[in-house]
């Protein structure tokens, strides 16, 4: 901790060390809890319209040049319980959040998608109008700027990604090039542990400047306990100082709060702080499950050389049912062979040879997140046979893609079929239908335990982001999503928390 510390006072953001032993007597107008894709952006907007707003991140700061590509070292350091984080429900599913300055955009892809139109036109049909795709159209603009959008520069891709694209196109499916936020990514396919030539603009390079510059504060290695509100409204927030021999519990003055902790932090915070009640609170958690899927190819395709998801194949986007190319660090690897012990570290000499991709599945049905007694929480998801029976399908597809571009052999997410070696076999997974319990699961897209709503009986916060129920008490992250989008969310949170940011800007009560 203290090495990061250390950085962390390089780059203008406090720690708790800076009050050497004072009582840290802190007060702001606009207090920010969480400094990912929502709470950068909401604090970078309060304070460039002249609110005084200190960030607050649980995590460490760190320098680009401090990220590393030991993916298991970095787990430990930059992500919620070293990693092992996993929702339960028919099947678990993994999952990963950022516990950085930065949050889950230090471990991103980089993919940056808008908000499909027919999703904005459903959220319009809900009562929100100012979520119609032409109001949305300007913060997307901006959005996508600041966080420097962009195609890769060309080489930089990797086999991984040229191989599915050539499988793709053998078959003669839509596919699209991706946007990602930086600026010359040299495709060391770090993402995941934190990009290490300050490439990926996360949000430590691209909002939290912006808040820095603009007159704001960050204080890192301080987690928020409890929302304090009086007569129904916030007057702060009790915040633990993690140091590097112990803790100290303080009390932070604010006017306005923003829980922007991510959908799965930010309803236990707001369920443990027991400030209110709201039978939503918590509820319509959507996830976009994934399931990974491997080939085996003659020649090198080296997947951790490269970029995550140049390409996405769109042609089944009707259905719910994305694919795309992924690099996933050895240990990953590891997991998509249905082997072990001597046989395993045989099959692993073959791991240059192998190709990674996943198929995504816009959620049908949601789960929730609920505070459980002594810190144990239920994450609870399950998995439909509806959405199952798209996998299958998407897994058929995806193994059609590798099989056209040449794979020796598929890898399947799927205990009972977990090898094709023909594509006449692909086939067998239509027969079989393998179940959901026999399936494996990971996702990295959480959404929707806070749902913004045009009226109270119907959501947690309303359309300026204010908490139904809480005067002065605001949610800025995946969290309000009113809904799931069927792609990947950071330009929509981001979007989403600057119209909150101006909101509550305005409002002046
Ligand atoms: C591996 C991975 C790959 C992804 N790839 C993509 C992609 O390519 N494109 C894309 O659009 N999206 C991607 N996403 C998703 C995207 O990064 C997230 O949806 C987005 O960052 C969520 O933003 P957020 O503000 O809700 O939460 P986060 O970004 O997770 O930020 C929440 C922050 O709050 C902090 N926090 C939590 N509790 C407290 C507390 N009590 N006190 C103080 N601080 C607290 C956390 O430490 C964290 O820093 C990916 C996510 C992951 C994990
Ligand atoms: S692939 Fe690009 S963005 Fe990702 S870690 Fe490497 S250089 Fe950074």
């Amino acid at each position: 901790m203290q090495r990061n510390i250390e950085s962390a006072v390089h780059g203008e953001v406090l720690t708790p060390l800076d009050f050497k032993g004072k009582d840290p007597r802190l007060s702001c107008d606009v207090l920010v809890i969480g400094s990912g894709a929502g709470g950068a952006t909401v604090a970078a907007t309060a304070a460039e319209n002249g609110k005084k707003v200190l960030l607050i991140e649980e995590g460490p700061a760190y320098k680009s040049s401090e990220y590393s590509a030991n993916f298991s070292g970095m787990t430990s350091e930059i992500m919620r319980n070293g990693g092992a984080t996993v929702i339960l429900g028919r099947s678990p599913i993994a999952y990963l959040e950022g516990k950085v300055l930065g949050g889950s955009t230090v471990l991103n892809g980089g993919m940056c998608w808008r908000t499909p139109t027919e999703v904005l036109e459903e959220w319009e049909a809900r009562g929100l109008e100012h979520l119609s795709p032409q109001k949305l159209d300007p913060y997307f603009d901006l959005v996508e700027e600041v966080i420097q959008a962009r195609y890769q520069n060309v080489g930089s891709e990797g086999e991984n990604n040229q191989v599915f694209r050539r499988g793709a196109e053998a078959m003669g499916w839509r596919l699209q090039r991706n946007k990602r936020n930086q600026v010359h990514c040299v495709g060391t396919n770090d993402c995941v542990s934190g990009c290490p030539t300050g490439a990926k603009q996360s949000t430590p390079l691209t909002w939290v400047p912006r808040l820095l510059k603009a007159g704001g504060q960050v204080l890192c290695y301080a987690s928020a306990q409890k929302i304090i509100v009086k007569q129904q409204r916030v007057t702060g927030v009790k915040v633990r100082l993690r140091k590097p021999f112990g803790h100290q519990d303080i009390i932070i003055k604010a006017n306005k709060v923003v829980v922007a902790c991510g959908a799965v932090q930010t309803p236990l915070l707001l369920q443990r702080s027991k400030i209110f009640k709201n039978p939503h609170l918590g509820q319509h958690f959507t996830v976009h499950p994934n399931a990974k899927v491997a080939a085996l190819f003659d020649h090198p395709v080296d997947s951790m050389k490269g970029v995550h998801q140049a390409w996405q194949c769109t042609e089944f986007q009707e259905d719910g049912i994305l694919m795309a190319p992924g690099g996933v660090p050895l240990s990953v690897i590891a997991q998509c062979f249905p082997l072990m012990g001597a046989e395993l570290t045989e099959q692993m000499r073959l791991a240059p040879y192998i190709a990674t991709a996943g198929v995504l599945v816009d959620d049908s049905r949601s789960g929730t997140v609920k505070a459980g007694p002594f810190g144990i929480d239920l994450i609870k998801y399950d998995i439909s046979d509806y959405d199952q029976e798209r996998f299958i399908r998407g897994v058929q597809r995806l193994a059609q893609i590798y099989f056209a571009a040449g794979a020796r052999k598929v890898y399947t997410p799927f205990t009972e079929i977990p090898t094709l070696d023909h594509p006449e076999q692909i086939q067998r997974l239509a027969n079989v239908l393998p179940k959901v319990e026999h399936t494996e699961y990971f996702t990295a897209h959480l959404m929707g335990t806070c749902r913004m709503s045009a009226t109270h009986s119907e959501g947690v916060v309303k359309p300026s982001g204010e908490s139904w129920d809480v005067q002065g008490l605001y949610v800025a992250d995946a969290s309000v999503m009113p809904g799931t989008i069927g792609v990947n969310p950071q330009v929509t949170i981001m979007a989403l928390a600057r119209l909150i940011g101006e909101a509550l800007v305005e409002n002046t009560h």
